[in-house]
């Protein structure tokens, strides 16, 4: 019997990723021992604000070699109350992301078992979808730079900059996870209308790249028609790709649709494969319910699936996706953002026993 360890780097962060990452730690030792061919060896890294307000720096120097060597990252979150924002997301997360050019952000979306949606009139099965966002430049590219602070002349400039190479890389990927799909159908986000040079360039690369793929059907939407089709017509989408900032509000709707912050996961993925690739819940630290026990652990748990299907594991993946969709299916398992009172614990211990039924079979 052939085993396989994976090497994962667990970086908790801050807030309730101290609570989340800990549990899908557990999840994944609990499918080890029922899977005995698949082994995990997590290394921990105490990265984020405390390690900040110790060291003046989100993570080391070296930080990215230390995380080199793993096969995933997983991910809990950065943010701090008393550390502004910028400094804590470009000190961690997204050095990461670029240090390891993660430029496929990957996000689906669904609307699992017994979760009380808002979009009434949609059924689950019409709500199935995957936002790609372009993850290594666009509107969050770091260009830009403020002179005369404070002076009447002061003036700030963000630059959004989009590269050929950069555009073609991520359509590429988008009508590829497009085609994996059954539907094999994509929708290019863009604003093309407004913004007339990089985005009307976006959408003639998207015009090429679609040549690749002709089996894909495909269509492009102007963001802000994105929205409310996302609303009226969730059925008429399957696969969505997005420049930066614009996949980040989307992908933040496509949460609030697919029931609760708490339940979506993300991947931050190196198609290529030179660099470990970082899978992590949606939501940020919530200080609000900090170390009372209510986080709710599924949007790690779903994070974990996605990291399985990357390092080529679908039937581990699929496992623990059941395993989930059972306990959500089950309303005294919700925690108090799906309107239940179940804790973080508890959650954890049902998803637990759900792959242990599983081994039984
Ligand atoms: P950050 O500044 O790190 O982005 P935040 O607190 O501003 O964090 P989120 O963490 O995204 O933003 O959370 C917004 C709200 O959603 C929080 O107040 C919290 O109550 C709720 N929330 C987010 N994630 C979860 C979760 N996993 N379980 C339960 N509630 C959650």
């Amino acid at each position: 019997m052939r085993v396989k360890t994976f090497r994962i780097a667990c970086i908790p962060g801050d807030g309730i990723g101290k609570e989340v990452i800990p549990a899908g730690q557990q999840v994944l030792q609990a499918l080890g021992q029922h899977q005995p061919t698949l082994r995990f060896a997590f290394t921990q890294f105490d990265w984020g604000g405390d390690w900040y307000r110790a060291h003046g720096a989100m993570m080391p120097d070296d930080g990215l070699e230390a995380l080199r060597g793993h096969d995933a990252i997983l991910f809990g979150s950065a943010g701090d109350p008393d550390i502004a924002d910028h400094v804590t997301l470009w000190g961690l997360r997204l050095k990461i992301c670029q240090g390891f050019d993660q430029y496929a952000n990957v996000r689906p979306i669904r609307i699992l078992p017994g979760i009380d949606a808002p979009l009434k009139r949609c059924t689950p099965a019409q709500l199935n979808w995957v936002i790609v966002r372009e993850n290594s430049e666009g509107e969050y590219a770091g260009i830009g730079g403020r002179v005369h602070q404070g002076h009447p002349t002061e003036v700030a400039t963000d630059v959004s900059i989009l590269t050929r190479t950069g555009v073609e890389r991520i359509m590429r990927y988008a009508f590829g996870l497009a085609q994996s799909r059954p539907r094999k159908r994509l929708t290019v986000v863009t604003k093309s209308n407004a913004q007339r040079h990089a985005m009307v360039m976006w959408d003639e690369i998207a015009q090429q790249i679609s040549s690749e793929f002709p089996d894909v059907q495909w269509d492009k939407e102007l963001v802000d028609a994105a929205t409310a089709r996302m609303v009226n017509r969730p059925e008429s989408l399957d696969t969505m790709v997005a420049t930066n900032l614009h996949a980040d509000i989307l992908s933040d709707l496509a949460a609030a649709l697919g029931g609760s912050l708490g339940i979506a996961p993300t991947g931050n993925i190196d198609p290529e494969r030179r660099y470990p690739s970082m899978f992590e819940p949606i939501h940020g630290s919530a200080f609000d319910i900090m170390g009372k026990g209510w986080a709710n652990p599924i949007g790690t748990f779903w994070s974990c699936v996605m990291m399985l299907e990357h390092l080529g594991e679908p039937l581990a993946a699929g496992r623990i996706m059941q395993a989930i969709e059972q306990v959500t299916g089950n309303p005294a398992l919700h925690t108090r953002d799906l309107g239940g009172q179940a804790t973080t614990a508890q959650v954890t211990e049902a998803v637990c026993d759900a792959l242990q039924a599983q081994g039984q079979m």
